[in-house]
């Protein structure tokens, strides 16, 4: 139904119609997807059937998918960033022991409270999450991408500068047409 608005309201010549299209458009393929787009940032949120739902939706819409980044990050420095993550008992600031230590070791910086190593930060529950989202669910996903040709490996090993230069190359791939 969401879809049927988008269309319309296009149809008025709104020159915010676009936006407004792409909007509702989101909306409804995350509805009828059933996807939550807040849970979105928390990856690994299409099963196989969603991807081949959605491919379907696209198709309908005389639109398709031109890429798919797949950032790609080993168990091992997953371990090794997350958990290393230390953040304050205060407010929640975040440092790391490797890449942000506190000044003083084992205190906030900024409020001087005690750093503790969130429950879901330790090496038990990163591999049961690594097992449960990558390996289960987003694995077949990837591989029905793969399948078709679009997906775009990124290494997230690298430093934050390094990762933004691989986007900033897909995307002016992607802007090339080519
Ligand atoms: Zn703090």
């Amino acid at each position: 139904m969401l879809r049927q608005q988008g269309a319309r309201l296009a149809a008025t010549g709104d020159r915010r119609e676009s936006q407004v299209r792409a909007l509702l458009t989101e909306q409804a393929l995350a509805a009828e997807l059933e996807l939550d787009l807040q849970d979105a940032r928390h990856a690994a949120a299409l099963t196989p059937a969603q991807a081949h739902a959605l491919d379907s939706m696209l198709a309908e819409l005389g639109r398709d998918i031109s890429s798919v980044p797949v950032f790609e990050l080993g168990l091992a420095q997953l371990l090794e960033r997350v958990g290393g993550r230390r953040v304050c008992r205060e407010a929640e600031h975040v440092y790391h022991l490797i890449s942000a230590p506190p000044k003083t070791r084992g205190i906030c910086d900024i409020d001087g409270s005690e750093l503790y190593q969130r429950d879901d930060d330790t090496e038990p529950v990163i591999r049961a999450r690594y097992q449960k989202q990558w390996v289960e669910a987003a694995r077949p996903v990837v591989d029905h991408y793969d399948a078709a040709g679009l997906v775009v490996r990124i290494d997230a090993g690298g430093t934050r500068e390094q990762v933004s230069a691989e986007i900033d190359a897909l995307l002016a791939r992607l802007g090339d047409g080519s």
